[in-house]
């Protein structure tokens, strides 16, 4: 059954499905190099992950003391950091932000280079002629629409364009497996000066109010641990919610504590199963109930707290990740391999957020390969974006072509940035110069172009 569509009469040069934290960064990319540009959004903001599911802070990503992830990242925080919804913490870390934050900052960033954006709209599936997309089919209230563009950027998250187009992919571990899901919450009305007194009474090491951060994690002799037990063994907690718990301060947003937690039962791990999604998220909101109740009971300072935000977005690590002309390995990463190709250099360890019952986080199992050596770091190649079979397709971001292992490293956000801001100028050239065949570029020009941007590639 065909369902009918109507087409919309403009085209564009580049269209960006998913304007999340890849999405957004590649529009704003491919915009400034050039292209008419629309990003296609399935919520109503910008940030995908970063903003709609809360999870901050932008990871540490860095090697022999600078940071790996320059360009438009930089730009990113600067203008976080001026509006007063980034900080930088008392180790030095400068990636906190606020999320709400971060979708006026990205929104401006498209606006103010001449991208498009298309909220409350669902890509459904791509238009394939041998080998080529000509359109997506879209929905939003107007019903179904094609979209015409010269090259398409796939940074859904979860590959659904490439997927629809048939591009080969993989998903979880060899048994088919995810990591976990989290639904990450926010409390408000917290007395953060009264929970630092209690944090540090309680062997938190807190530096003081204005940045606090505690954890929780069973058998990782946290000093919150008896207070867990306790809490399990009275019924207000079940034993699953100690398995991750973690909570920081978030800038701009004075007596409001982030938490990310709860996880999302372990039976529930595959975000791009639509019964999964919807079950993570009424499971999550009644952790989200027990962990508050917790904080009330057991955390001075948090007795009047109340639910500030429950993130609109279910928090999914990996689903889909496409087979593309090169996937990234374990190998690659502990080899600390080169590309002629790189379009982005990574440190951040394999990091397995493992729903298998005392399954261990790999990189504290591999801790001396030299890839663990403070001045170390891989590569990511323009290969690993660019899926086999498609000639005018790009896929940034999570779901690029990397296996479990090597996904899990390089899926934070600082390299979805890099690897969209890559996409974004790619694309606006394949779209003006080759007839939108991205394995036409210049790699060597691309490198050079994000380096001339303030890159680090
Ligand atoms: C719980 C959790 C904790 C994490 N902790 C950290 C951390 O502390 N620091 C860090 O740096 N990274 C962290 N990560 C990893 C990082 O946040 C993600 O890997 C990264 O943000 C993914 O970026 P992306 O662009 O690939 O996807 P997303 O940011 O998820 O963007 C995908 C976008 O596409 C949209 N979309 C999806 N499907 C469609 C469709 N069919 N049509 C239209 N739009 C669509 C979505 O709405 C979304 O906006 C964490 C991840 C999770 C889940």
């Amino acid at each position: 059954m065909t369902l009918p569509y109507h087409t919309e009469p403009r085209t564009w040069d580049v269209l960006v499905a998913g304007g999340g934290t890849a999405g957004a960064i590649a529009g704003i990319a491919a915009a400034r190099a050039g292209a008419r540009v629309l990003v296609v959004e399935a919520q109503g903001s910008l940030g995908g992950t970063g903003t709609n599911a809360w999870v901050t802070p932008l990871m540490r990503n860095v090697s022999a003391g600078r940071n790996l992830n320059r360009g438009l990242t930089d730009e990113l925080k600067a203008r976080l950091h001026a509006r007063g919804d980034g900080a930088t913490d008392p180790g030095g870390n400068d990636n906190w932000f606020n999320p709400e934050g971060m979708k006026f900052v990205l929104e401006e960033m498209l606006l103010e280079s001449g991208g498009e954006v298309l909220y409350h709209t669902h890509v459904v599936q791509p238009l394939v002629e041998v080998g080529r997309i000509t359109a997506l089919v879209v929905h939003n209230k107007g019903g179904l629409q094609a979209l015409h563009a010269g090259v398409f950027i796939d940074s859904t998250g979860d590959a659904d364009v490439a997927v629809g187009a048939d591009v080969p992919f993989h998903a979880g571990d060899e048994e088919g497996i995810h990591q976990a899901m989290s639904l990450r919450f926010t409390l408000a009305g917290v007395d953060t000066g009264r929970l630092c007194a209690f944090l540090n009474a309680h062997g938190q090491g807190q530096t003081g109010p204005s940045f606090l951060h505690f954890w929780m994690v069973w058998g990782k002799k946290s000093t919150l641990e008896p207070l867990f037990r306790e809490a399990v063994d009275s019924g207000v907690l079940l034993e699953r919610d100690g398995d991750y718990f973690q909570g920081f301060s978030v800038p701009g947003r004075p007596g409001e504590i982030s938490f990310n937690c709860p996880r999302i039962r372990a039976d529930l791990n595959d975000g791009a199963d639509p019964w999964h999604l919807s079950a993570a998220q009424t499971d999550g909101r009644a952790a989200i109930d027990r962990l508050t109740a917790f904080c009330r009971r057991y955390l001075k300072g948090c007795e009047s707290a109340y639910i500030g935000t429950v993130a609109p977005m279910v928090g999914v690590r990996e689903t889909r990740r496409i087979v593309g002309e090169y996937t990234l390995t374990l190998e690659d990463i502990l080899d600390c391999r080169r590309f002629e190709d790189s379009i982005c250099r990574n440190h951040y360890p394999v990091d397995i957020h493992s729903v298998k019952a005392g399954a261990h986080l790999l990189h504290e199992r591999e801790g001396k390969a030299p890839y663990f050596a403070p001045d170390a770091y891989h590569e990511i190649p323009y290969r690993s974006i660019v899926p086999q079979g498609i000639t005018n397709l790009l896929v940034p971001g999570r779901s690029a072509s990397s296996t479990f292992e090597a996904q899990s490293a390089i899926r934070v956000q600082q390299n979805c940035h890099t690897m969209g801001e890559a996409a974004g100028i790619a694309a606006a050239w394949s779209a003006r110069e080759h007839g939108g065949r991205v394995r036409c570029v210049d790699v060597a020009a691309l490198q050079a172009e994000m380096r001339r941007l303030g890159g680090n590639v």
